[in-house]
């Protein structure tokens, strides 16, 4: 019997045009004998719309759209979508950041009853607030650069004490971030004071909760792609090559001249340690399905983790993709494995 599968993609999120990238590479990848497929858009503005098919290029977001104009539906009435055969459709979110990879649209998909793709209420919302991140990851005993967090309400309350506290506990450069959000939006390095206000402000302009980090010099930016449900497994090693001072938004998505590095060259041993770190990582939120693990190794050879991202960059060019073609696992078969992964957590639960 096929599969039915309906790809969750756009969304209100900063990650809108590349969500739309990754739901038109996904539809010419699967295998149209094993799969239907149905895009299931969501506009910019938040508006829920079924339709028929996704055309247009890959590489050009802008032309992106759906054939027919789509029917408006309540993202509620997503259990009416398909009548037409018996197998429960299973639903594919390619949605990035905020209301899309936080947890949301996967309760959503709980209370429906309907099987997902990827990381289930928990994970998401774990994986998405950067503090919460780094508390489960410090009581795993992962090792983590120095981090301080703030509330919008403290900050307007009193900046001078926030910044002293910056200052103190752990001086320049720092990372200042989001909770909440990821593709780098909001985030700024700072080397002053001066700097660090400004950039409060800017994080402070997406999210009501901010994490200041100790800024790494130098270090290089390894990752790794984990795939699985209780027992994880791990790709080869990526290295990101960013041009600019950090991997910012721009150089994540427009510039394209981020070099990377596929197996990245590290030791015997550092690569042990990343696969045994990643796992650890994956466990400490609960994850399931994929999490993409990423780290900083630092000249001298420490390494920390950095972050895992629970719906990881998707398209056939985003490096998790890459990542599993390069350990044997092509991008057709990985969308397959998710969406096996997505079904058989989905019966254990029953
Ligand atoms: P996002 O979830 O938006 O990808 P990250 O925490 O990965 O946010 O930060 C984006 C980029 O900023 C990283 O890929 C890296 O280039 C740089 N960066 C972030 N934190 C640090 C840090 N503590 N030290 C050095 N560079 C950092
Ligand atoms: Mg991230
Ligand atoms: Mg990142």
């Amino acid at each position: 019997m096929k599969t039915t599968l309906h790809l969750l993609y756009g969304g209100k999120s900063a990650e809108h045009k590349v969500s739309l990238q990754t739901a038109l590479a996904v539809t010419k990848a699967l295998n149209k004998d094993k799969f239907n497929v149905f895009p299931l858009f969501i506009t910019e503005e938040g508006q829920w719309v079924r339709g028929k098919q996704l055309t247009g290029e890959v590489e050009s977001v802008a032309q992106l759209q759906l054939t027919d104009k789509g029917t408006s539906i309540a993202p509620l009435a997503l259990t009416e979508v398909n009548e037409q055969t018996d197998d429960k459709p299973v639903i594919f979110p390619l949605l990035h950041g905020p209301n899309g990879e936080d947890g949301t649209v996967q309760g959503m998909l709980e209370l429906l009853n309907l099987p997902y793709v990827g990381n289930g209420v928990l994970a998401s919302s774990a994986g998405m607030d950067k503090v919460i991140m780094k508390q489960l990851f410090a009581q795993a005993g992962l090792p983590q650069v120095g981090y301080v967090h703030f509330l919008r309400s403290e900050w307007e309350k009193n900046d001078e004490l926030a910044y002293k506290k910056v200052e103190e506990e752990l001086g320049y450069p720092v990372f200042v971030k989001p909770a909440n959000l990821g593709s780098s939006v909001g985030i700024n390095k700072a080397k002053n004071r001066e700097e660090l206000a400004s950039a409060f402000k800017e994080a402070f302009d997406f999210d009501r909760k901010i994490i200041v980090e100790q800024g790494l010099e130098n270090a290089r930016e390894i990752e790794i792609g984990v795939l699985g449900n209780d027992e994880p497994q791990c790709s080869v090693l990526g290295e990101i090559v960013p041009k600019k001072e950090f991997y910012d938004y721009k150089a994540k998505y427009e510039d394209g001249n981020t070099a990377m590095i596929i197996p990245a060259e590290v030791d015997e041993q550092t690569y042990e340690s990343v696969k045994e770190m990643a796992i650890k990582a994956f466990k400490a939120i609960d994850a399931s399905g994929l999490v993409r693990a990423d780290f900083f190794l630092t000249r001298d050879g420490e390494l920390y983790i950095n972050e895992v991202n629970t719906m990881p960059g998707f398209t056939p060019y985003s490096m998790f993709p890459l990542l599993w073609q390069h350990t044997g696992v092509a991008y057709p078969e990985l969308i397959e494995r998710l969406v096996q992964l997505a079904k058989d957590r989905h019966d254990e639960k029953q």
